[in-house]
């Protein structure tokens, strides 16, 4: 499946110090929130930008005497998204409760996983280009609840805490230390943004912080990965520094390179890097300590007695994983395979679902190379321009489509389908309906085009004898031609019949 891909050793990105060359190593913790109606243990809604506290359970407020219960789906969703990222499933798995103080935090600790997490080891495969692709290895994913929210900007004097987003569930995904560079590190984000968004277990609303990475940056000398990788010996990689709660690609590239940049400076000057956790001030373009690893909780983990450990069948897995929808990886495989796509064209195809089904929904039964221009240069194209989606877009795949076909039963040339594309999108209407009763159908009846090329000929005496010298010069008469029939005609038939009278 992935034969098209070409998948290159990790070829770091280099900074130069004032002394010597650093790598970069990068290692993310992202936390994905579970697309599910309701919460990890409790049956309150998920529903984002509710009223403050409606979406609160019992359990969710931590009232005494209520206990959580697991919620099946978001644990399906768990194991989808593993199943997504290639990952061994714990059939037998545990949670945990990580113990810490937080006015948003009514239970006074967070269920989470940290001894058995429900997914093992997997790899995520990051695209660098057309047909050029890097793996980075997962070491787990586990599911914990998200937090509350503490409001500090409402009131002079007071703070609020809205509880609507406690108890959440949350998959944490951490990857090994596999990433090289800050673009790696945004196309990694962006492969499990879309991958999770192919499997439907979280929407990938970045802005809303339903998808955030903890991003872990350390520097070393060339060669040190490398002696990392033979060995596992992670002594051999720098002191990192943790970056909480980055939303945006763009910010997680800017913060990696300043904290590189930070680290390089520090160590060069003689000095050590402290482990830490910091965080990124996008007006400044700078990190900063938020807390050290001496001050860090000591969360006292220990197995949540509420619940018991969970234990899923096999045959569970399995159907789930009977279920899975075609991922983007395989998708792009068969648009390059089977349609005969460019690797470029198959990517921007894919990169959205929703633009990925569009596609398919214009290709059915048409040529597939055919579909992906009038989708890629006429749809995308338009849609961006007036900032609209696929789910917004004026033009349906059903019509789209229906242009399509019109071009290629000859009733319609390329350049009038872009008319009718332009009504479509504006007027919207039947493709086979307004060519009909706008007479826009291309003339392919000989007789009129022979008509049309007489007329030109007789006009145009001293054209004519010009043609007959340089036959270069039949264009001009076609062109006349299309431009009398007001673009209607057939421009091969016009073509035969200029020359056959022009004695070319
Ligand atoms: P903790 O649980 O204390 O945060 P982990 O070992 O789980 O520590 O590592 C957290 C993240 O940090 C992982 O994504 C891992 O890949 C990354 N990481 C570990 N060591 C390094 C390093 N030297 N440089 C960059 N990232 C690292
Ligand atoms: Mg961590």
């Amino acid at each position: 499946m992935l034969d098209h891909l070409t998948f290159t050793s990790p070829e770091p990105k280099v900074i130069q110090g004032a002394k010597q060359d650093w790598e970069l190593v990068i290692g993310l913790e992202v936390h994905a929130q579970v697309a599910s109606n309701a919460k990890l243990f409790s049956g309150a809604s998920t529903t984002f930008g509710a009223e403050p506290n409606s979406n609160v359970a019992f359990v969710d407020a931590a009232m005494p005497g209520m206990l959580p219960v697991i919620n099946e789906f978001c644990v399906a969703q768990a194991v989808r998204t593993g199943l997504g990222i290639n990952a061994a499933i714990n059939l037998r798995s545990a949670f945990d409760r990580k113990n810490y103080f937080y006015p948003d935090l009514p239970q006074g600790y967070q269920i989470s996983q940290l001894y058995h997490p429900i997914v093992g080891e997997g790899e995520v495969i990051v695209d660098m280009g057309p047909g050029i692709a890097r793996r980075v290895r997962i070491e787990r994913i586990h599911l914990e609840q998200d937090a509350g929210k503490s409001i500090h900007d409402m009131d002079p004097n007071m703070s609020f805490v809205d509880l609507n987003r406690t108890g959440v569930a949350l998959m944490e995904i951490v990857s090994r230390p596999d990433i090289r560079g800050p673009e790696e590190a945004a196309a990694y984000v962006s492969k499990l943004r879309q991958i999770m968004r192919y499997l439907g277990t979280c929407d990938g609303n970045m802005q809303n912080g339903n998808l955030r990475a903890d991003v872990n940056v350390s520097i070393c000398a060339p060669g040190a990965y490398e002696r990392y990788q033979e060995t596992g010996d992670f002594s051999h990689l720098g002191t990192r520094c943790e970056i909480k709660n980055m939303n945006s690609l763009r910010f997680i590239q800017a913060a990696i390179d300043y904290e590189a940049r930070r680290q390089i400076a520090i160590v060069e000057d003689g000095g050590k890097v402290v482990q830490e956790t910091r965080l990124y001030d996008a007006d400044k373009g700078e990190t900063r300590s938020m807390r050290s690893k001496e001050e860090a909780h000591d969360y006292r983990y220990f197995p949540d007695p509420d619940l018991l450990p969970l234990e899923i069948e096999q045959a569970w897995v399995d159907d789930i994983a009977a279920d899975m929808p075609e991922l983007p990886d395989a998708k792009k495989a068969r648009f390059v395979k089977d349609m005969g796509l460019s690797e470029y064209d198959a990517g921007v195809l894919t990169a959205e679902v929703e633009n990925a089904d569009y596609f398919e929904a214009v290709s059915q039964g048409r040529d597939g190379k055919q579909a992906a221009n009038w989708v890629i240069n006429e749809l995308f194209g338009r849609l961006n321009k007036e900032g609209l989606t696929v789910e917004t877009s004026p033009v349906s795949a059903t019509q789209l489509g229906g242009v399509i076909d019109l071009i290629a039963k000859g009733d319609i040339s390329g350049k009038i389908a872009k008319d009718l594309f332009e009504i479509l999108w504006t007027e919207g209407g039947d493709p086979a309906e307004i060519v009909d009763s706008r007479g826009m159908k291309q003339v392919t009846d000989l007789g009129a085009i022979e008509a049309a090329v007489d007329d030109i000929i007789a006009a145009n005496p001293a054209q004519v004898e010009k043609a007959k010298a340089n036959p270069k010069l039949a264009g001009w008469f076609v062109g006349q031609v299309l431009k009398a029939t007001g673009g209607k005609a057939n421009p091969a038939a016009v073509n035969e019949l200029v020359a056959q009278k022009l004695g070319l």
